[in-house]
């Protein structure tokens, strides 16, 4: 058998262990030190964000949205039903109903042109979700939700380093989620951070992310003692955790180069033989850029999505399906609801889906191992 190749692999780019060492051997081992100070002052740059937060998760940070949208019991929250469990979690943790919507089947984002269908007089948000972190149509969506006053929120947990119509995605929505969990592009280990582009907003979420209390603007001396203000929990990290987070954040690019050139091959390489089976490939509209987050073959059948994987996993190689549509999970059916438009394309292609092995440190080797057992399965 030869060595396994793995779906995922978390990089490290060299410095994670002597920042994280250097945030344990000062005082500052509590969240919101200097190595928070600096990743977050990263996120906001590279996502063109007005102010972010450091969080514990990304799911974290679709709760604080919830807390500070104050969702409630009989509000409605549009999404789509091809995504992670967090994304509808946050908002039924709230009482809010998430109200799912079908996937384009070109980009598998949020089909802009059924969103107006399901928006109700109890709609008060549509949270996106850059699949594969290719932006979704942003100018339709934000349109349809300025013409009923909704917000709009952008689950970007993929889509970090993307940009729309040349501008970053997280600065698109009200409010942006991130994920630096250790299987995204950027992470340490598990972590998040919120992007906020309103400053109210800002200055609520620093406060629901402290517990409820004003201990930053304490801390920053603008006033004499904290104190219970509002509504919050714990969604802060350590800073050491920081301090790894700020070592992948200032090496962006090295980490980013493999992954294009990972991408860019499976592309030019896999390209004769999709094309001649009607295998599907990402689409990546003319204004989006997308960061190599993942690369990923539609088959032309549930059986062969189930014969490629089993194909690959005989020949040492990892390369799993995706989401589990939400709307027919059970936690789906019991807290959420389909939208007018039904989820049909959401059933199908999430049978059809294979993604293939994407980590920055992915050898030459290994991805023509890859390429040649993907072209020596039977079609
Ligand atoms: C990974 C992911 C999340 C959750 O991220 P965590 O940081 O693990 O909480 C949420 N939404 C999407 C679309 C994701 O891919």
């Amino acid at each position: 058998m030869p060595d396994p190749i793995p779906f995922s692999k978390a990089y490290l780019v060299g410095d994670e262990l002597a920042y994280v060492n250097q945030a344990f051997s000062s005082a500052a081992v509590v969240g919101d030190g200097p190595f928070t100070a600096r990743a977050t002052e990263l996120v906001t740059k590279l996502t063109g964000g007005l102010g972010s937060l450091l969080t514990t998760s990304c799911t974290h940070a679709l709760e604080m949205t919830a807390l500070l949208l104050d969702l409630g019991p009989g509000d409605e929250v549009i999404m789509p039903s091809f995504t992670f469990v967090s994304t509808a979690n946050a908002y039924a943790l709230r009482g809010a109903v998430p109200v799912f919507v079908d996937v384009r089947p070109d980009t598998l984002n949020l089909d802009e042109t059924q969103v107006e269908a399901a928006i109700t007089d109890r709609t008060k948000a549509i949270v996106v979700v850059h699949y594969a972190g290719v932006a979704v149509a942003m100018d339709e969506v934000d349109a349809i939700a300025a013409r009923h006053g909704v917000v709009v929120i952008e689950d970007n947990a993929h889509g970090f380093g993307g940009t729309y119509k040349g501008r970053p995605l997280g600065s698109l929505g009200l409010m942006a989620t991130q994920s630096f969990h250790g299987t995204k592009n950027v992470h340490c280990g598990e972590g998040g951070a919120l992007v906020v582009n309103d400053l109210d907003l800002l200055h609520r979420a620093e406060i629901i992310r402290e517990k409820g209390t004003n201990r930053s603007a304490f801390f920053r001396g603008q006033v004499d003692k904290y104190r219970w203000v509002d509504i919050g929990s714990s969604y802060l990290p350590a800073d050491p955790l920081a301090a790894f987070l700020t070592a992948q954040l200032e090496r962006f690019d090295q980490i980013q180069a493999p992954r294009y050139a990972i991408w860019e091959r499976y592309e030019r390489e896999l390209a004769d033989w999709t094309t001649a089976h009607g295998i599907g490939v990402p689409t990546v509209p003319d204004d989006c850029v997308h960061p190599a987050h993942m690369y990923y073959l539609l088959m032309p059948t549930h059986e062969h999505q189930l014969g490629l994987i089993a194909h690959l996993r005989e020949r040492n190689i990892t390369a799993p399906f995706h989401y589990v549509p939400l709307h027919s999970a059970p936690a789906g059916e019991r807290y959420g609801r389909v939208g007018p438009g039904g989820c049909e394309v959401t059933e199908r292609i999430s049978g059809q889906l294979v993604r293939l092995p994407l980590f920055s440190q992915l050898t030459e080797e290994e991805q023509t191992r890859v390429i040649d057992a993907l072209l020596s399965y039977p079609l």
